[in-house]
This record gives C-alpha cells, structure tokens and sequence, in this order.
C-alpha cells in the first residue's frame, strides 16, 4: 500500500483549525492557570509564530530584488516595462477606487455607526497623510543597501528595475550576470518551498497565541460595523475580482480562487501582505501561471501599493466614526476619504495593523474626531487578517489580468488542478 501524504494546503488548513481551536479551550478553561499562559502561550506558541514569521520576513528582500532582476533584465525593451508598469497602476489604483466606493456606499446603506457606543474614544494623534510628491520622491533610495536593510520594498523595486535594464543593456558581461540572477532566483524559490513546509506549525502557534487572547466580546458591541465590513470584504474579494477577470481575461474566477488558497491562508495568518509575498509569488508563478517577468513586478508593488480590503476598511470606519459622532460628510469629503486612502495606501507597506494608521490620515484629512479609532481597535485584529486575505488576492488577480494582456500567462498551467502540487 503506498502512503499518501496530506497536501500542504490541508496541512495548513488543519493547523490553522487546530491553532483556533487550541486557542478557545485555553481561553475557556485555562484562563486562569499562570504555567500555561507563562510557557505555553507567550512562552512555546509566542516564539513558534516568531520564527515563522520571520523566516516569512527573511525570504522577502532576496527573493523581491533577485526576481525583480530577473524579470526586467528579459524584458524585451524599455517600451514594455513602460507599458507594464503603466498598466499594473492604472488596475491597481482602479480596484482600490472601486473598494472604497463599494465600501462608502454600504456603509451608507447600513448605517453601522448610528448610535454607536463611543465611550471608548480617547485621544489619538494622527500622522500627515503623504502629498503624491512626497511619495514619488521617497521611491528613489539614495542607497540601495539601506533601502534592503530596511526592508524599503518601493526603493528596492525601483533600484532592481534600473539595474534589470543596465544588464539587458550591458551586451556579454550583462549577460554572463543574468545567468547568475536566473540561478539565484531558482535557489531562493527552492527556499520559499523549503520553508513552506514549517507552514502548518507555525500557522498553528500564531492562531493558537491570538485566540487565546482573542475577545469576541469586543465583536459583539460593535457588531454593526463588523458585519458591514466582512460583507464588503467578501463582495470585493469574490464578485469584484471575479468580474474583473472573466472581463479581462476571460479565465475561470473558480479555478483561480481555489489556487488562492495557500496565499490567502498565509495572509490571513500574518496579518502582513509583505510577509506573505514569498507564496503570493509562488501562488502567481507556479500555480496561476503568470510569468516571472510579470509577477516579479506587480506582486511586490502589489504588497506595497494596492490594498484594496484596507481601503474598504477606511471607507467602511470613516463613515461609521462619522455617524458615531453625527458628523454630516459632504459629497468633497467623500472625494477626499477616496484620495487620501488611496495615496496613505501608496505611501506605507503591508504590514499589520497599518491600516488603522491610514485611518488616522483619513479622518486628519476631512476633519472627523481621531479619537474615533479608539473605538474599533478593539476589533481590528480579525479584521485585519481578512483584509490581508482581500489586499494579496488583489495583487494577484491584477497579476494574472497583465499577464493575460502581456501574452505571458500560461493559461494550461492556470487551468491545471496539480500545477505546482508535486513541487510539494
Ligand atoms: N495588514 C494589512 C496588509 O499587510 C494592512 C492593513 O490593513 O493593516 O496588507
């Protein structure tokens, strides 16, 4: 009898119930047992996520800037990668301008804010939103090794593009160093794949620490808003994105978001699209079929500029905290809300938790009371983990439509179930 091993798809899924599951049973019957909080949950589980997502963290520089060498020093000519990256912000900018207006427009309908609880406001100072100038200029690193050593992905794009072309342009001795990048770029891969098989472990220890510190009490109060923001999350995540690509490409919305399994899993689990950008590139290579050319490209800038679910999570809490505080906004706010999450969703990287950061513009921006965020902190967690979930899926339908208009996605690949499977 031949062993079937569990996919690592199922793996992951079943640590991540494991972890949840793990977490409620501390939190209803050990709550108070100070061993088990001590050395198992901030002692076993804290360091186990730790690791697990640095070694997430540790593969993102590598791969982002080897790939990126890689993909622009094939490139044809300097018109494609114009064309490419005209194409990858005009969807990019596009899908967020559409979440945020799905999400104002729910958030109108349903009113979560009306006669919120707003005892929990407290004061909060907001930071500036970025102006475009100020956006633009911070894209060009002075050095390249800081912009690496701070993990700076918008510099290390910018410099991996120049010097991408610099080797397509320097005739032998390019060539003889872009041979050296394609072998980098199948290490660092391997890489990615190695360590996605601590995945289920280590999905496991982070689902594990946050439910057992987890209160759904929280969610109860403001249920309103929780609600409003999961449907228009959902709504994004599968007809938005679901219409985009039948429209654009013509491909099958179902085939492609069961590949987005592993990817949004991961997501879901971090909390952090920059952290995921290791399986969101292997999701868009080896399982969609988008050629490395264009993944290199629009999965990192993905991570860093388009965040479509942390969009709608601005709309969504602007005019909650709008209604909390009978504050009338104008059809100018609303055009405001629109710009300034869009450039604050530019402006900073996808970690967690930035999107209450943004949210701190926003509401600077049209003049709503900051010390609204106060009240749904409590809840931002979850919610940030499902729009993690909604930015990455984002980048990699967007991904997939380049590709599709580029001729470099491999469509037998797209649609075959086992692509990449016996990777694993
Ligand atoms: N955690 C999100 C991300 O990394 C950003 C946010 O909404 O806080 O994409």
């Amino acid at each position: 009898t031949t062993k079937k091993k569990m996919s690592l798809t199922s793996r992951v899924i079943l640590g991540m119930l494991l972890g949840i599951l793990t977490g409620f049973l501390i939190r209803t019957f050990f709550a108070d047992i100070t061993f088990i909080h001590e050395y198992i949950v901030n002692g076993l589980f804290d360091v186990g996520g730790k690791i697990f997502i640095a070694s997430l963290k540790m593969l993102v520089v590598p791969l982002v800037f080897v790939s990126l060498v890689c993909g622009t020093s094939s490139l044809k000519d300097i018109a494609t990668l114009g064309r490419l990256g005209g194409k990858t912000v005009a969807f990019y900018l596009a899908t967020t301008a559409i979440a945020i207006t799905l999400a104002l427009f729910l958030a109108n309908v349903f009113k979560p804010g009306a006669g919120a609880d707003l005892s929990a406001a407290t004061t909060f100072v907001a930071k500036e939103a970025p102006t475009l100038g100020s956006v633009i200029v911070g894209m060009f690193p002075t050095n390249p090794i800081s912009s690496m050593a701070n993990g700076n992905t918008l510099q290390i794009i910018v410099f991996a593009v120049l010097f991408g072309i610099a080797i397509s342009a320097a005739g032998k001795p390019g060539e003889r160093i872009a041979e050296i990048f394609k072998d980098l770029n199948e290490v660092i891969m391997k890489l990615v794949a190695l360590l996605m098989n601590i995945a289920p472990f280590g999905v496991f220890f982070l689902m594990a620490k946050l439910f057992t510190g987890l209160g759904l009490d929280a969610i109860f109060n403001l249920i309103n808003y929780f609600l409003v923001l999961v449907a228009a999350l959902l709504i994004h995540g599968l007809v938005t994105y679901s219409a985009m690509l039948k429209i654009f490409t013509g491909l099958s919305p179902i085939t492609f978001l069961k590949k987005m399994e592993d990817a949004v899993m991961f997501a879901f689990s971090t909390a952090s699209s920059n952290a995921t950008i290791p399986v969101t590139m292997e999701t868009a290579t080896k399982r969609l079929g988008v050629n490395n050319k264009i993944a290199s490209f629009t999965v990192p800038l993905g991570a860093t500029i388009n965040m479509d679910g942390t969009a709608i999570m601005q709309g969504v809490a602007t005019v909650f905290i709008a209604q909390a505080f009978n504050i009338d906004l104008s059809m100018g706010d609303y055009l405001a809300v629109i710009v300034t999450a869009t450039l604050a969703s530019v402006g900073t990287a996808g970690v967690p938790g930035v999107g209450l950061i943004m949210l701190a513009m926003v509401l600077n921006q049209v003049g709503l009371p900051v010390e609204g965020i106060a009240i749904i902190m409590g809840v931002d967690r979850l919610l940030d983990m499902i729009r993690t979930a909604v930015n990455i899926t984002g980048d990699s339908v967007v991904s997939c439509i380049v590709a599709k208009t580029e001729n470099e996605l491999d469509i037998e690949r797209f649609n075959d179930p086992q692509a990449a499977v016996e990777d694993e």
